[in-house]
């Protein structure tokens, strides 16, 4: 969208943004594009510290979520006791019904495993594609990245203009370290994935997380069988 692409090029709103409080921000961020602030989550630690800001201030965000089909069973948990605790229907948004079925007909339900070009093929069809269908409209995207996930993420800033999906994307833990979410999520009694409590760092689909070791990288515990170039699934281009 040509305006929100304009307001981010030419108006001080990014560097406002960069320099206020994660409430404050969306405050400023919902008056200028009124409906139009969307949030996604995945149910992980960082994630439920948005939710948690969002949803307990009433804030005017939409949240939803990319329910992929081969999520763990605690992340379905944490997803209803979200919804149970703040009075949510947290949205979601599912893969293409007639792409999926071709998929998973010429290749079967884990050919992930086999190839890069298939990893990417299921990442396409059940997060990106759903994802465009997600942002349709909206002019905001606030994700729950952290930087000390990936080297990949750190080339993220806290508000950016995301060319891909052509909306302003706003990260506000970006620079947050595990302790710190870790606490938020403690003194505020957030729900969480009790998955974090077993080594998994980055939660996503079953097949492709695992928990780390002491002293592991974060991203080993994402598609461990390819090398690290290739572990990122399309959502988040930098
Ligand atoms: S993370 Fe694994 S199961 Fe999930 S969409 Fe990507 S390849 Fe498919």
């Amino acid at each position: 969208m040509d305006n929100t692409s304009d307001i981010y090029k030419t108006t001080q709103l990014p560097d406002l943004i960069g320099h206020v409080s994660m409430q404050e921000a969306v405050g400023l961020l919902t008056e200028q594009f009124p409906g139009q602030v969307t949030f996604s989550t995945s149910f992980s630690m960082e994630d439920q510290v948005i939710t948690h800001a969002i949803l307990s201030a009433g804030l005017a965000v939409s949240v939803f979520t990319l329910d992929t089909g081969r999520l763990f069973a605690e992340t379905y948990s944490v997803w209803s006791a979200t919804n149970e605790k703040y009075g949510a229907r947290i949205k979601a948004y599912y893969p293409d019904r007639s792409l999926l079925e071709v998929y998973l007909d010429q290749k079967g339900p884990n050919a992930f495993y086999e190839s890069v070009a298939n990893l990417k093929a299921c990442c396409h069809i059940r997060k990106v594609e759903p994802l465009k269908r997600a942002l349709e409209g909206q002019a905001v995207w606030i994700t729950g990245l952290r930087a000390e996930h990936s080297p990949d993420r750190q080339d993220h800033q806290v508000v950016e203009w995301d060319d891909n999906n052509k909306i302003i994307k706003y990260n506000p833990l970006l620079h947050w370290k595990t302790a710190a979410v870790r606490e938020y999520v403690d003194s505020h009694e957030v729900p969480y994935n009790p998955l974090h409590d077993k080594g998994f760092v980055s939660i996503g689909c079953a097949p492709c997380t695992r928990a780390i070791r002491a002293g592991e990288d974060f991203r080993a515990g994402r598609w461990w069988w390819e090398d690290n170039s290739k572990k990122e699934c399309g959502l988040h281009v930098s």
